[in-house]
């Protein structure tokens, strides 16, 4: 399994044209030595999934509810999802933990639920910068990574990308050292193989926070550094293709 991935979250922007257009651009690239998935607004996904048609970058969502169907207003399902040509989504990102109050338990449903509906998860986990000022990286991220996944590891699931994503890093142009970022995804990797053994090992651990063409080399010089969950650097296609062009 190639454990490379680069994860393009484009966050809320992008109208349909901007978005044909950035797809365009990337789609006409190849990108022989990591998996690109490009996660853009939801009204975006069925535009992008015709633009990348034929090649081999994957869509991905930013986020989806851990029901089927029903009277949800405004919430889109993991069977959506699959229906517009999602292999990925994007889950626990720290804006829907922090702005939208999303708590381990709705993301342990959520990614239960996209797992159920065939998604591949890409877990975001990450701790603020009081927390770790106060010492508590390693146990914020210990609870996050053990609630969102000990189900899915228990049933012999681990078809599922995590991204460690500070959230001081993120969008702030602070990335964390690779010492930093190799650190605690050591620590992931630990916790997991401990936990339930060194099949835990092929997945993809990528990191997030202010990566851009400068940091990404650098970064991935790290073993235990897969990839990476890209924000504003993504919108830029300069920059994004120099990001993929470093793995
Ligand atoms: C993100 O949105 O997950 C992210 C890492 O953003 P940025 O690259 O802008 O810090």
């Amino acid at each position: 399994m190639n454990r490379k991935h680069i994860v393009a979250n484009w966050k809320m922007n992008t109208t349909i044209s901007e978005a044909r257009e950035l797809a365009q651009n990337l789609a006409s690239h190849e990108f022989p030595n990591a998996q690109i998935v490009l996660c853009p607004p939801a009204v975006n996904l069925a535009i992008v999934a015709e633009c990348i048609e034929g090649s081999k970058i994957q869509l991905g969502a930013q986020n989806c509810y851990y029901e089927s169907k029903g009277a949800f207003t405004g919430e889109i399902s993991p069977e959506m999802l699959v229906a517009v040509g999602c292999t990925y989504v994007i889950l626990g990102h720290s804006e829907r933990r922090h702005i939208f109050n999303e708590t381990n338990e709705m993301i342990q449903k959520k990614v239960i639920a996209a797992v159920s509906a065939g998604l591949i998860p890409i877990i975001c986990i990450g701790e603020t910068l009081d927390e770790r000022k106060a010492g508590k990286t390693l146990s914020v991220v210990e609870t996050q990574l053990r609630d969102a996944t000990r189900l899915l590891f228990d049933k012999g699931i681990f078809n599922i990308i995590i991204a460690y994503e500070p959230v001081w890093a993120i969008g702030t142009g602070l990335s964390a050292t690779p010492e930093q970022a190799e650190e605690i995804h050591t620590f992931i990797r630990n916790t997991s193989t401990k936990d339930f053994g060194v099949i835990t090992q092929q997945i993809p651990l990528l990191y997030g926070g202010s990566v851009n063409e400068s940091n990404a080399q650098s970064l991935l010089q790290k073993p235990n550094i897969d990839g990476f969950l890209v924000g504003g650097a993504s919108l830029k296609p300069e920059s994004f293709l120099a990001i993929c062009g470093a793995v």
